[in-house]
């Protein structure tokens, strides 16, 4: 047989007959196919460059945020903090209950909205910037170059036997990964706990199960992810990179290979003329591949593996300048200004299109409601409960009454005092204590007599409204509740 002709191979279906086992050839001449690819490790090399910047510009941001926060005081407590125990979020000078929950929703919606408009702008932005597994990973991988070098030399290390330097260097490694990871567990956990009463209980050995339970689990998840993962989570798990699609059009910029001006592509010296050699402006490097993070090569088009880091841009580019070549080889830009040969300005005209002014409006439009509505809250909240107990009565003086359960919610740091009235009645009058007192912070809940004269309505079920004043501060709340009237 010519040892160029292909082989032909016949291909026995994978379906167990019965029960689970290795599945066998049916004939000498057949050969088993399984879709499982073993993962190859990808080893990305480390890149320096506009989007670069930007990326750790945002790792940068991003961490002195989650790192810093916990540790800023508000008054004598800590700024945030988000205390389950007693139900209590502190966020600064906002002190919210587990009734404010249509601001989580609304800041759900704001975030959900804000991805949309990113990615319909410029794709996976999200993911190429500010994911926190890219973020971490990015750190991971800092500090990997720093302790085991740039990706030639952990290759080289990697297919090496091991020996007293690489136990040396991938033990600091992953003890600076497992000191990252911890921390991070350890201020995840001071969202939740003070953050400096969390440290003591930490040096004193002294922390609560969950804490404990807290720290190590997303410590290991940071370790693991950042450590070990990597794309794969972007690839397998993250469920963004399976509908971000069905958001992209073709004004979405996305991080393309220009292949008109780059093919045929072939490596030539600096020298030489590439017109003269009929070859594009694509030295065939494979840097684009060598520092993409999930080891895909951009020149085979828009890939779902592809988070949009621009990393193959930034190496692009500085291959460009040394072969004395115009940039933007790997560029930022969308299908329609590529096949139009559109210039920057249209582009960006065609980018700003319908879609995203609509997102931008109802996104502005979400984020003024949701600050108007802080801004305008009441700084506390009123629950009322009809005293299931007592329907309704007929007390000395003739009079009729109800009786209601009222728990103020004070959403303040200091004491405060509310007066508390019913209306909706004529001669509706509360008749017990009508100031409570209620301590900052806290809630109570007290029992309310309402009295109507006799006569003064028909029997049944009749709407009312108790209207509650801040006196210490200016807040004023209405809660509907019925009042009943026996036969
Ligand atoms: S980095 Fe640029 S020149 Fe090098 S292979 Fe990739 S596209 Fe071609
Ligand atoms: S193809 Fe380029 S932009 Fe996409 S993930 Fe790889 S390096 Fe990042």
């Amino acid at each position: 047989m010519n040892s160029k002709e292909p082989v032909t191979r016949k291909v026995i279906p994978i379906v167990p007959e019965e029960g689970y086992g290795p599945l066998l050839p049916e004939d000498s001449q057949g050969v088993m196919v399984s879709l499982y690819a073993s993962h190859e490790k990808i080893y990305p090399r480390s890149v320096s460059g506009l989007f670069s910047n930007w990326r750790w510009a945002t790792v940068f941001l991003t961490q002195l945020v989650f790192y810093g926060v916990p540790w800023l005081e508000w008054g004598q407590r800590q700024a945030v903090l988000f205390d389950l125990g007693t139900r209590r979020f502190y966020i600064f000078g906002l002190l919210l209950y587990p009734q404010d929950f249509i601001y989580l929703a609304g800041l759900l919606v704001i975030s959900a909205l804000s991805l949309f408009l990113f990615t319909a702008v410029a794709g996976r932005l999200w993911c190429g910037y500010a994911c926190p597994q890219t973020v971490y990973t990015e750190i991971f991988l800092w500090i990997e170059k720093k302790v085991e070098g740039d990706r030639s030399a952990r290759m080289r290390r990697d297919a090496q036997p091991w020996s007293f330097e690489k136990v040396t260097r991938k033990g600091a490694k992953h003890f600076l990964w497992l000191a990252v990871s911890l921390w991070t567990g350890f201020t995840f956990v001071g969202y939740f706990t003070p953050i400096k009463e969390l440290g003591i209980e930490f040096l004193q050995l002294s922390m609560s199960s969950w804490e404990v339970f807290w720290t190590f689990f997303y410590g290991f998840a940071t370790y693991g992810n950042a450590g070990f993962m990597r794309e794969q989570v972007c690839k397998h798990m993250c469920p963004y990179a399976r509908f971000q699609s069905a958001m992209f059009d073709k004004d979405t910029l996305v991080v393309t290979y220009d292949s008109e001006r780059g093919e045929p592509r072939g490596a030539r010296s600096r020298k030489a003329d590439p017109v003269a050699l009929n070859l594009g402006a694509c030295v065939d490097c494979t840097l684009c591949v060598q520092v993409c993070p999930t080891g895909i090569d951009i020149r085979k088009g828009l890939q779902y593996e592809c988070i949009g880091c621009g990393a193959c841009a930034d190496v692009c580019d500085t291959v460009m300048d040394k072969m004395g070549y115009a940039r933007g080889l790997v560029k930022y830009t969308t299908e329609n200004a590529m096949s139009q040969h559109w210039t920057k300005s249209q582009t960006w005209r065609h980018v700003l299109r319908p879609r995203v002014l609509v997102y931008t409006a109802i996104l502005v439009a979400v984020v003024l409601a949701m600050l108007v509505s802080l801004t305008l809250r009441a700084p506390f909240k009123v629950d009322v409960v009809r005293d299931r107990g007592v329907m309704a009565r007929i007390v000395s003086g003739g009079n009729i009454e109800n009786v209601y359960r009222l728990q103020v919610m004070n959403a303040t740091e200091s004491l405060q005092r509310y007066k508390i009235a019913a209306m909706g009645l004529p001669g509706l009058q509360v008749k017990s204590e009508n100031v409570v007192l209620v301590e900052s912070t806290q809630s109570r809940w007290v029992t309310v007599r309402v009295q109507l004269p006799f006569d003064a309505a028909t029997p049944g079920s009749h709407a009312i409204q108790f209207e509650i004043d801040s006196l210490d501060s200016s807040g004023h709340l209405t809660e509907k509740s019925v009042f009943l009237v026996p036969r």
